[in-house]
């Protein structure tokens, strides 16, 4: 059989599985979960895979899963197939969980069937026996990096090591047995059904603690020391900074207060403050985060309280893997028309970060988006409005791209493989980002 000829199978296969593919990412949109927390959400997926008869574990790093698919010609590299458990938390989002908040407002929920879909193309009656190596299905926690204040305390209770899924899954060794990985985004401002290429934000994440010293806010208001007021000026101070950033950098500085003070008539002893650190390069966001740390103290100064600062190893730059983007947009070419494929220019960050950065500098890695989204990113219009384009028709080319690499003895993965360079040794990594976490404590008084 041809390879045009078995990927036609597996197209056929997804295609004959479509309702229960997008059936998945529809209970998994009505079931949303913010990361770490991710039980019901895996338990979906691990269903899903149940039914396919695809060997898998869970619980990694929590809530995260990893199955095989075994090409029967042999050994050969492991392909990883990934996408993300979590949700956001958008509370006026139409599909939020009325209780938490949580929310798909970014599209994960179509990641996982494009997952399971890429499995059912590549379980398609006689795809398995002419490859070689095997694919990694691979199901990550935790990529939107909030809720940090339980994050940190899971990570001081030894629970977590680092603090988003793919790095914790690079930390705990689940990624050395793997050679390359794709995920797919979905995006509405796409303008074409697939846009490939470009790069995204390095970060640092903040949490922050204001601590003042509780009093009668009306009758000894002198006897207090006002933490709320303390990260106002703080806030204030950030914004004063902004005008250092360099265009090129794309620093981005964003915060929210998460938590306020606890009644109105006693001056606020612990405010909490969760932040980002945005920019193109980790040089750049080293520097931002000076200045926000210096910021940060000011308030505390101001006020004469103290200020206990967290910055949390964020996120590497998304680098793509120019041969495996060039397999992916081939068949993204097949399957929708030249016309519909856009390639990003490789340096254009958009500003927002993920953990396949910290990845893709381990191995090479792709993160193209796919369009079928409508509304705002993030945002409380942010829907799925095709699933056919968001769900299957990726899902497809995922399935497509893996039989270009592993079939014919795997020699498309082989070469790029032992052509890539990876930017740094896991344990490089891993040194790089225990120098990006550390704790101070600053006093004001
Ligand atoms: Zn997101
Ligand atoms: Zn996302």
């Amino acid at each position: 059989m041809s390879l045009s000829e078995l990927k036609a199978l597996a197209c056929q296969a997804i295609d004959s599985r479509r309702d229960g593919i997008v059936g998945l990412a529809r209970a998994v949109l009505a079931n949303p979960e913010t990361g770490f927390t991710e039980f019901k959400t895996s338990a979906l997926v691990c269903q899903m895979l149940q039914e396919l008869g695809v060997p898998h574990r869970k619980g990694i790093a929590l809530t995260g899963i990893k199955g095989y698919l075994q090409g029967r010609q042999g050994p050969g590299p492991t392909v990883a197939i990934i996408g993300e458990l979590d949700s956001l938390r958008v509370p006026d989002h139409p599909h939020a969980n009325p209780e938490t908040g949580a929310a798909h407002a970014c599209g994960h929920h179509a990641q996982l069937g494009m997952l399971v879909g890429s499995a059912v193309g590549l379980l398609a009656p006689g795809v398995l026996d002419v490859l070689s190596g095997r694919v990694a299905l691979v199901a990550v926690p935790a990529e939107e990096f909030i809720d940090v204040e339980y994050r940190y305390e899971l990570h001081r209770q030894g629970r977590l090591g680092l603090m988003s899924g793919k790095q914790e899954f690079i930390r705990l060794g689940e990624f050395d047995n793997v050679d390359m990985a794709m995920l797919v985004h979905t995006n509405s401002r796409n303008g074409t059904k697939l846009a490939l290429g470009g790069t995204s934000t390095a970060h640092l994440v903040k949490y922050v603690q204001f601590l003042g010293r509780a009093a009668h806010a009306g009758g000894a208001p002198w006897d207090g020391i006002n933490a709320l007021n303390a990260a106002g000026i703080a806030l204030n101070a950030i914004h004063a900074v902004r005008e250092t950033a360099r265009e090129k950098d794309t620093i981005r500085l964003h915060f929210t207060i998460t938590r306020g003070g606890v009644a109105v008539n006693s001056v606020p002893s612990d405010v909490r403050l969760e932040g980002r650190v945005r920019g193109r390069t980790l040089e750049a966001v080293a520097e931002a985060n000076q200045r926000v740390d210096r910021c940060l103290r000011a308030g505390a100064l101001a006020v004469g309280g103290g200020v206990r600062i967290a910055t949390i190893a964020g996120y590497l730059p998304q680098i793509n893997n120019s041969a495996l983007l060039e397999a992916f947009r081939r068949n993204s070419v097949a399957l929708v028309g030249q016309e519909s494929v856009a390639t990003r220019p490789e340096r254009l960050a958009a500003g927002g970060s993920t953990d396949m950065g910290d990845l893709s500098h381990l191995m090479p890695a792709i993160h193209p988006y796919v369009s079928g989204a409508t509304g705002r990113g993030h945002g409380n219009d942010y829907l799925i409005e095709d699933y056919d384009l968001a769900v299957i028709t990726p899902a497809k080319i995922m399935a497509m791209t893996a039989i270009d690499l592993l079939s014919e003895g795997a020699a498309l993965a082989t070469e790029i493989k032992n052509r890539h360079k990876p930017f740094m040794t896991k344990e490089q990594y891993l040194s790089l980002q225990a120098s990006r976490t550390r704790e101070e404590l600053y006093e004001g008084r």
